[in-house]
C-alpha cells in the first residue's frame, strides 16, 4: 500500500595527515586541544589554506563512481553555533562542490544491480567533541577542522535492504580507495538516513524526516522500519500532517525508537554564503593524475573472479565485499591454491573458524600465505580435505605454520601411490572372501564397506578417489 523512499547522507572522515584548512595533525588520542592552532581554534585574523591531500581524495571519490569532478569548487560558510565549532559557522561546499552526479551500482539478492544515483560529495570541516562530565561540559577542538567528505545520494532506495546495501557498497568502495578508516563505530563513517512513504503509485514524495545517531549497519535497518511503520501509521490514521514533518530525528539504540530532536532547519536558516577567505579550489593536472591512480574496485572484481577464476557470483560478491578479504583470496591464489577450492577454504573453513573464536580476517592467527599453501597441498593430491581441516584446527591452537612439518607431525600425507593402496587393498579382500562373493553376486551395497575397510587400514591416508578407482578395478 505504501512505498518507502530513502536518500542517504554519509559522512566520511578523510584519514589526511592534517586538518582541512591548517597543519594541524589529525592523529587521533593526542592530549585535548593539543592538535590546535589559530586557523581551527578560529582566532582572529587566521587564514584557512585548502589541504591538497584532501582534495585529491574526494576527487578519486568522484572518479571511482563515475562522477563530474569539478576543476574548479567552491566553499561555503553554514552559520550555526554550537560550543564545539568556535568559528561560528562550517565551511562546506553547497553552492558548487568539487563532486558532483555519480552512481553506485548495488547488488540485489536476485542476482541484478541497481543504479543508485549519487548527488554530489563535497568537503567539509568536522566540529571538535564536546563531553559532558557531571554538572559541567568540557570541550576538546582536536577533531575541529578535521576533513570529511559528505556523500550525498539520490532519494533513489525503496526499502532499508537497498539502503544497506548502499551503504556497505559504499563502505567497501572507500575502504578500497585508501581515502578513509571508515570505522562506524568509531565515527569515521556515519550516515544519516532520510525517510519517507508515499501510497504506491503516487508520483509526489512524502515528507521526509531525517534520523541521525545510527552507528551499525543493523541499526539503519532497525530504524528505517520503526519510521515507516510510524509515518504508515499516521497516514492510515488520517494525520499524518500533524504526525510527520520534516524534522530531525534521533535513533534510540535502547528504546528502538525514533525521536523527535529538532525541526530541521531549511537552507535559509543557515545564512550559507561563499567564505570570502578561501579563493576557488582548482585543481592542477598533477592532482589529476594523482586521484585517477585506482586500485580495482569491486565490481571489477567481481567480474574478473567470475569470467577469469570461473568462480560464483555469490561468492564473489561475499569476498570482495571487505578489501582485506578480497587481498586475502587472492594471495591464497598467488601461493598456487585453485580458486574454487581457495573459495570453500576462506568462506566456509577459515571464516566459520575465526567466527567461532570471535576474531576476523583482519585479526586471522592464519595467513593468507599459510591457507593458500595449504589449500595447494590438498590440489596437488599430498593431503585429504579431511587431513588439511585438522592441520587448520591444529594452526587456530599452535604457532607453527610449516605446513610440511604438520604433515609429518600430525601424519597426514596422503598415500596417492598405487602400488601402496593396492597392497591394502589385496589384504583387505583375502581377509573378506565371504563378502567378495556377495559384492560379485550383486550385493553393490558392499562397496561402501571395502572403502571403510581401505580406509581405515591406511589410518585415513589413502586418496579416497583412487581408493575407488583401484577397488573398482580389483573386485571387477
Ligand atoms: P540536508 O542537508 O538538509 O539534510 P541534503 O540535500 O544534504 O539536505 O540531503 C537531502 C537528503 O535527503 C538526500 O540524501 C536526498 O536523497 C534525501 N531526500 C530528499 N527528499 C527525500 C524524500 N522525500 N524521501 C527520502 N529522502 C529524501
Ligand atoms: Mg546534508
Ligand atoms: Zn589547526
Amino acid at each position: 500500500m505504501f512505498e518507502t523512499v530513502i536518500g542517504l547522507e554519509v559522512h566520511v572522515q578523510l584519514n589526511t595527515k592534517t586538518k582541512l584548512f591548517c597543519s594541524c595533525p589529525t592523529s587521533f588520542g593526542a592530549p585535548q586541544n593539543s592538535n590546535t592552532c589559530p586557523t581551527c581554534l578560529a582566532l582572529p585574523g587566521a587564514l584557512p589554506v585548502v589541504n591538497k591531500e584532501a582534495a585529491i581524495k574526494a576527487m578519486r571519490l568522484g572518479y571511482a563512481i563515475n562522477a563530474v569532478v569539478n576543476h574548479s569548487s567552491n566553499f561555503d560558510r553554514k552559520s550555526y553555533f554550537y560550543p564545539d565549532s568556535p568559528m561560528a559557522y562550517q565551511i562546506t561546499q553547497l553552492h558548487k562542490a568539487i563532486v558532483q552526479k555519480g552512481e553506485l551500482f548495488i547488488d540485489l539478492p536476485d542476482g541484478t544491480q541497481k543504479r543508485i544515483g549519487m548527488t554530489q560529495a563535497h568537503l567539509e570541516a568536522d566540529a571538535g567533541k564536546n563531553m559532558h562530565e557531571g554538572n559541567h561540559s568540557k570541550v576538546d577542538l582536536n577533531r575541529a577542522g578535521t576533513p570529511l567528505l559528505e556523500i550525498v545520494s539520490e532519494p533513489d532506495m525503496r526499502s532499508a535492504e537497498e539502503a544497506v546495501a548502499y551503504l556497505k557498497k559504499l563502505h567497501a568502495t572507500v575502504r578500497y580507495l585508501g581515502i578513509s578508516d571508515a570505522n562506524m563505530q568509531e565515527g569515521s563513517f556515519r550516515c544519516d538516513v532520510n525517510v519517507s512513504i508515499r501510497p504506491k503509485g503516487q508520483e509526489a514524495f512524502g515528507t521526509r524526516v531525517e534520523i541521525k545517531n545510527i552507528n551499525s549497519f543493523k541499526f539503519v535497518s532497525a530504524a528505517i522500519a520503526y519510521e515507516v511503520q510510524r509515518q504508515s501509521e499516521a497516514y492510515e490514521d488520517g494525520i499524518y500532517t500533524q504526525e510527520v514533518h520534516q524534522e530531525t530525528r534521533l535513533w534510540s539504540v535502547e528504546e528502538g525508537v525514533t525521536k523527535s530532536m529538532r525541526g530541521k532547519e531549511e537552507a535559509a536558516d543557515y545564512r550559507y554564503f561563499p567564505d570570502p577567505d578561501l579563493r576557488p579550489l582548482v585543481v592542477t593536472p598533477e592532482m589529476i593524475e594523482e586521484a585517477q591512480q585506482m586500485p580495482e574496485l569491486p565490481d571489477a572484481k567481481v567480474k574478473r573472479y567470475v569470467e577469469e577464476l570461473g568462480i560464483k557470483k555469490v561468492d564473489a560478491l561475499i569476498i570482495t565485499s571487505d578489501k582485506e578479504m578480497a587481498s586475502y583470496f587472492e594471495e591464497m591464489i598467488a601461493q598456487g591454491a585453485v580458486a574454487k577450492t581457495a573459495v570453500t577454504w576462506l568462506i566456509s573453513e577459515l571464516l566459520g573458524r575465526l567466527n567461532k573464536a570471535s576474531l576476523t580476517i583482519e585479526t586471522t592467527p592464519i595467513d593468507a600465505k599459510t591457507l593458500g599453501r595449504l589449500v595447494s597441498k590438498i590440489s596437488d593430491d599430498s593431503i585429504s580435505g579431511k587431513g588439511a581441516k585438522e592441520i587448520l584446527d591444529h594452526m587456530m591452537e599452535h604457532e607453527s605454520r610449516d605446513i610440511d612439518a604438520l604433515i609429518d607431525e600430525l601424519g597426514l600425507a596422503q598415500v596417492s601411490d598405487d602400488g601402496a593402496i593396492l597392497a591394502i587393498i589385496d589384504g583387505i579382500l583375502e581377509a573378506n572372501p565371504q563378502k567378495v562373493a556377495e559384492y560379485q553376486a550383486g550385493k553393490e551395497k558392499l562397496f561402501g564397506f571395502f572403502v571403510g575397510q581401505t580406509m581405515k587400514a591406511s589410518k585415513g591416508t589413502a586418496n579416497p578417489a583412487k581408493v575407488n578407482t583401484l577397488l573398482k578395478q580389483r573386485l571387477s
